[in-house]
């Protein structure tokens, strides 16, 4: 699962992680939830994922994915550009059975995230997910046009890996160890001052596909299911630690042992007229594009699935049934 982080309540609600936790125990499983969680991670106001998915509530441990310091993983090597690398998370690589329980929502640099994103960046260290990160860009980085730039000093606050700052020459400085990539400093720029430098967006979809694959390549075919969860579908991941508003109403839930069909799906069923009004964040419009995440984004979503089908790791077509 992706936990979310700070105060955004629209990840997966826990009465339905409950609700899995009971069956997965009455069928006689054993389980644990994991997610990248780790202690140097600043959450807003002190609230973190925990406080949501309280082991008291769940009644199920909790791991960090590649443990506490995020330094137990499996290397696997590949080589994709500057990607050479997927260090699979050891909790990952030791599980028996994967069920990828997803949160299908918007996400700034893929167009959406669902049963890919959480496994390509929640099943890998930090280190993999700043590289994976890291093809999105050139390698030269942020931009800071010192023209825009109000000195707000908002980018910094942002910043929760504590990657950038304003030096004592009054410049702004990222500094490439430490910066993930993630463009929450770009984002939250109210004058346009920071953008990523070249952006690959290509690059970054097949980087989430390679990490997918080596991930499920640990598992036995049978022994992986998704579940995505399309509520409270919202214009940005989880990982920003907010909540807005759901752009369109409530789908359900869909599961598949297909990871490709399963995505299909539910990018398919979001069809852009069905947008809720008044639902993008103030400044934000809608550009050219078939699919509303396209829209959105400014990037075709369906580009993400095609790199992980291409792959041989799943199908395009499918069929829902429904169940109530
Ligand atoms: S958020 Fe933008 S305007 Fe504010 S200090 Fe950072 S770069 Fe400058
Ligand atoms: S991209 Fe993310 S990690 Fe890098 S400086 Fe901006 S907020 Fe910090």
């Amino acid at each position: 699962m992706h936990l979310g982080r700070g105060l955004g309540y629209t990840t997966i609600h826990p009465l339905f992680v409950k609700i899995l936790i009971k069956k997965i125990r009455e069928a006689g499983g054993e389980l644990f939830i994991t997610d990248v969680l780790l202690p140097h991670q600043k959450d807003f106001g002190g609230i973190t994922a925990k406080d949501r998915y309280s082991e008291d509530i769940l009644d199920a441990p909790i791991y960090p994915v590649a443990g506490v310091f995020d330094k137990y993983y499996y290397s696997k090597k590949v080589g994709f550009k500057s990607l050479k690398e997927i260090q699979v998370a050891g909790h990952i690589h030791d599980a028996e059975v994967l069920i990828n329980f997803s949160h299908f929502k918007g996400h700034g640099m893929s167009s959406f995230g669902g049963a890919i994103k959480n496994i390509a960046m929640g099943c890998v260290t930090a280190k993999t997910r700043q590289d994976l990160h890291f093809l999105h860009s050139t390698g030269s980085g942020i931009a800071w046009d010192e023209d825009l730039c109000n000195r707000c000093n908002k980018c910094v606050e942002e910043c929760r890996y504590k990657a950038n700052k304003f030096n004592d020459n009054g410049k702004y400085e990222v500094s490439i160890h430490d910066c993930t990539y993630c463009q929450h400093c770009v984002e939250i720029c109210p004058s346009n001052a920071l953008s990523l430098e070249a952006k690959n967006y290509l690059d970054f979809q097949e980087g989430l596909a390679i990490a997918t694959e080596e991930v499920l390549k640990t598992f036995m075919p049978d022994r992986v299911l998704y579940i995505n969860v399309l509520m409270n579908i919202t214009l940005m991941c989880d990982c920003w630690g907010m909540s807005t508003q759901s752009l369109i109403p409530d789908i359900g839930i869909l599961a598949s042992d297909d990871i490709v069909a399963i995505e299909k799906a539910s990018l398919d069923l979001i069809k852009p007229d069905i947008i809720l009004p008044n639902s993008l964040p103030k400044g934000k419009v809608l550009v050219e594009g078939k699919h509303l995440f396209e829209k959105v984004w400014g990037k075709n979503p369906y580009e993400q699935i095609n790199c992980v089908a291409r792959k041989g790791l799943g199908n395009t077509s499918y069929k829902i049934e429904e169940i109530n």
